[in-house]
């Protein structure tokens, strides 16, 4: 069934008043819109019952009918947002809508019902894999949690502290994913919604780099708890730095796109601090083996990856029009972070097992 042919209930009482039941292809069917059609069918035969019998009273005033009128434009308009739109071209979009003018094609509509942008979520539209990206990351992600959450005590040599920590990255990587495939739902919403869930948008990413230091610190400098506290405080405040910037409208605007996405980067590459820290310390071989360096590498290659592609916009700036849909620079981003915080969450188990094999225990001169 074509997304099309899934609002047929909605689009068949756009050109009356009101919807009747019988014109729901199943009364008792599977269609979950239909009985929401028809408790509306049966509110607006109510008032139209009420209605009539002031019938004889509005006709003779002329402002009554005007005001009728008014009301079913507003439900003939609300009509039309809830299931009879169609994508627009990027040039005919209102301002606050127009993000990246290499997407040609494929836009949805301003449509100030949120009941109707959650409903987009299963058309073809240049949100929709914007949106599918972040959210089976989001229910990935919280399985994977809940599992490591509910792993048997005894493979941890701190349980309780261990399970706390790397909860936080979850809480991190959750956030993140969420407020974005919630942002990229709703951004048509209105200028004012669309403000509000960028904003959260954006503090998400600053969550999920903060959340990925912690059981990162924790484990690389396990034995050395001061330089971890430091390094987690700086990040910490580093990070509220970016989520601060975040709160500021220029900051979504297009044309701050490379601002943004160097701020990340930015947070990010201030692990490179406590990196080298280690290296020094351990030396590069400890650093590449037990500190699962190559992971983490990997990691920040595939963040830094996402963010250029994020900024320089590409492909799409290669071939306006030919990425609309799918495969546009901001699909691609989604998918790097995902697999960037997989390969963090790899990484970071490969340290834990090695806490658990090495014991609690430390030594005088190491830092893990
Ligand atoms: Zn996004």
């Amino acid at each position: 069934m074509s997304p099309r042919e899934k609002n047929t209930c909605n689009t068949s009482g756009s050109s009356t008043s009101h919807l009747s039941t019988a014109e729901c292809p199943s009364h008792h069917g599977s269609v979950p819109e239909c009985h929401e059609e028809d408790d509306r069918g049966e509110e607006r035969d109510q008032s139209e019952d009420e209605r009539s019998s002031d019938e004889g009273f509005m006709a003779r005033t002329p402002l009554l009918q005007a005001h009728h009128a008014m009301e079913k434009m507003e439900e003939f308009v609300h009509k039309m947002w809830e299931g009879r739109w169609r994508v627009i071209p990027h040039d005919v979009l209102p301002d606050w809508l127009k993000d990246n003018d290499f997407l040609l094609h494929g836009h949805r509509p301003p449509m100030p019902s949120f009941r109707a942008c959650f409903k987009s979520i299963f058309r073809i539209h240049t949100e929709t894999g914007n949106i599918w990206t972040h959210l089976l990351g989001c229910l990935f992600f919280l399985c994977l949690g809940l599992m490591y959450m509910f792993r048997p005590n005894m493979s941890f040599v701190a349980p309780l502290q261990e399970k706390v920590v790397i909860g936080m990255f979850f809480l991190g990587a959750i956030l993140c994913l969420s407020f974005s495939w919630l942002f990229h739902t709703v951004y048509c919403h209105s200028e004012g919604v669309s403000r509000i869930f960028s904003k959260l948008d954006y503090s998400g990413i600053a969550f999920l780099i903060m959340g990925s230091f912690v059981p990162w610190l924790y484990y690389s400098f396990y034995c050395s708890p001061q330089p971890c506290f430091i390094y987690l405080i700086i990040v910490c405040v580093l990070g509220l730095a970016a989520i601060t910037v975040s709160q500021c409208d220029f900051f979504a605007t297009p044309q701050y796109r490379a601002v943004r996405a160097g701020v990340f980067v930015g947070l990010g590459l201030s692990g490179v601090v406590p990196t080298l820290h280690f290296v020094i310390s351990e030396g590069l071989i400890k650093a590449t083996t037990i500190g699962q360096m190559g992971w983490l590498f990997l990691m920040a290659t595939l963040y830094i990856t996402g963010a250029c592609l994020y900024a320089a916009r590409i492909p799409e700036r290669f071939f306006p029009g030919k990425c609309d849909i799918w495969f546009h620079s901001h699909q691609l981003f989604h998918i790097l972070v995902v697999a960037g915080a997989f390969v963090h969450f790899h990484g970071v188990s490969n340290l834990q097992e090695f806490r658990y094999t090495a014991g609690g225990g430390c030594t005088e001169d190491g830092m893990l």
